[in-house]
């Protein structure tokens, strides 16, 4: 946690993970983790890089390094946090693994909720276990302007009658539920379409944090294309 949480006591906390490659982390990330807690009143957020997430090619920089980014793209921003705890594990990241981890550390009361785009949610389903996702967590998904999808029916199945209309009706339970959510500054912006930008030299201006530029444009990351596997 930071210095700045400020947890209420007169209710169970809630916590919020965003994993992700952060490959870099941009201001689409940062944005929605804030307007994120704000939406449901967490009392924080876990930003959590995946060393190396299974359903995705290798990332092009390592994981210490797009902590690195991560904890400067955060900053003292109240409610944020970087956390590492999956650079520690040998092998693939699984989600599941860290909410366990987060359930034990929070308790069972916990509000738990697992967020992620809707590019990310279109292939729950092809996570490993994901029916494990909602007995440890809520899943809210965040609607992304370019990665619009119809659920597919395998995600309809798993999802089944999980989905409520409400951030209230959600935090009734400490996990099981599904939210989809339109946060107020939905943000075009992608680890892509930035990397691409980079690539070609190209500016990545308000697209990213400062601090996230400098050290990106210093170190010539991202300047080359993606290395061979
Ligand atoms: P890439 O373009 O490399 O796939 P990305 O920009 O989607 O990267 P990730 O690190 O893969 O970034 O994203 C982590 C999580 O944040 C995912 O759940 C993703 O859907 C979500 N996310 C990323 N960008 C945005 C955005 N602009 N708005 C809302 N959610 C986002």
């Amino acid at each position: 946690m930071t210095r700045h949480d400020a947890f209420r006591t007169d209710r169970p906390p809630r916590i919020g993970m965003l994993g992700g490659t952060f490959d870099p982390v941009h201001l689409g990330h940062l944005r929605s983790a804030v307007e994120l807690r704000e939406a449901l009143a967490l009392d924080h957020v876990h930003m959590i890089p995946a060393p190396q997430p299974p359903l995705r090619d290798r990332p092009q920089v390592a994981p210490e390094q797009r902590l690195a980014l991560l904890e400067a793209g955060i900053g003292d921003t109240p409610g944020l946090s970087a956390d590492g705890r999956e650079l520690a594990r040998t092998g693939p990241s699984y989600s599941a693994d860290t909410l366990a981890e987060l359930r034990d550390e929070y308790g069972d009361a916990a509000r738990l909720v697992m967020a992620l785009g809707e590019d990310a949610f279109a292939r729950l389903a092809d996570w490993q276990g994901p029916e494990r996702l909602f007995e440890l967590a809520h899943v809210v998904v965040m609607t992304r302007p370019e990665h619009a999808a119809d659920d597919s029916a395998r995600l309809r199945e798993l999802v089944g009658a999980r989905e409520v209309a409400s951030a209230d009706a959600l935090m009734a339970a400490p996990q099981g539920g599904l939210l989809r959510v339109t946060l107020p500054s939905r943000m075009a912006i992608s680890a892509t379409g930035i990397r691409r930008r980079l690539q070609h030299g190209e500016s990545v201006r308000y697209l990213l944090p400062d601090a996230v530029e400098r050290a990106a444009v210093e170190r010539r990351l991202y300047r080359t294309p993606h290395p061979p596997r």
